[in-house]
């Protein structure tokens, strides 16, 4: 859980995209931001994310900054312990699900913690029957649950999910906002969900 505050916030590419945008996002909710293609909501999840530096502006996370333009204050994205979850999945192909959970945090736990914390991310999104298989062999809903695992297995305190559940049919997706919503809510996570579908 986190409360992210954004103080006139701004990026330029070749023209303005986000101009001083001031926003606070309360913590253990789900703030939906929702905005036609090319507006922008990519670049603004990925400043909070630390992927795309602002021009100009402050973020702060409890209070806390992360990016302060005028102070030359930039947090690294991993340390903003913060998970993203894409439209495209992301997945590696040549990885098992397991594998694919397991992959962000091998560097930080033993093997059997490391088994612990995959199995319980699994369980969350129940695939845990499905973890030596390839993502291939799953279907587009459940490929996302295994993004969602991996976004859950680092344990995050933010979720930012861009455009994540735009590519599956409107049935699944709606099952799908479902069990995010349940989830976020269970594990007292923050999320920003960003979707072009009202
Ligand atoms: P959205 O996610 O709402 O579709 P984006 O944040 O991806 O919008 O893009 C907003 C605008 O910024 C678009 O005009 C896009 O072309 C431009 N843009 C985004 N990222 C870059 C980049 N890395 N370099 C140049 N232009 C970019
Ligand atoms: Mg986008």
């Amino acid at each position: 859980m986190v409360a992210i505050k954004l103080h006139e916030l701004s990026k330029s590419f070749q023209g303005p995209v986000i101009n001083q945008l001031s926003l606070t996002i309360p913590d253990q909710q789900i703030t939906a931001l929702i905005g036609p293609s090319g507006s922008g909501k990519s670049t603004l999840l990925n400043m909070i994310a630390g992927l795309t530096t602002p021009d100009s502006g402050q973020i702060s996370f409890d209070n806390q900054p992360i990016f302060d333009a005028a102070n030359h204050w930039n947090q690294p994205p991993a340390q903003r312990h913060l998970a993203m979850v894409f439209q495209d999945f992301a997945l590696w192909p040549h990885m098992t699900v397991q594998e694919n959970v397991a992959f962000a945090l091998e560097k930080h736990l033993t093997k059997p913690e490391l088994t612990t914390q995959v199995n319980w991310a699994l369980e969350q999104v129940s695939l845990i029957d499905f973890r030596h298989r390839y993502p291939r062999e799953l279907s587009g809903g459940q490929q996302q649950r295994v993004a969602l695992a991996r976004a859950l297995a680092t344990q995050p305190d933010l979720i930012l999910f861009d455009e994540a559940l735009s590519a599956l049919d409107p049935e699944l997706r709606t099952r799908l906002q479902l069990e995010i919503r349940a989830l976020i809510h269970d594990q007292h996570l923050t999320a920003i969900f960003v979707t072009h579908d009202r």
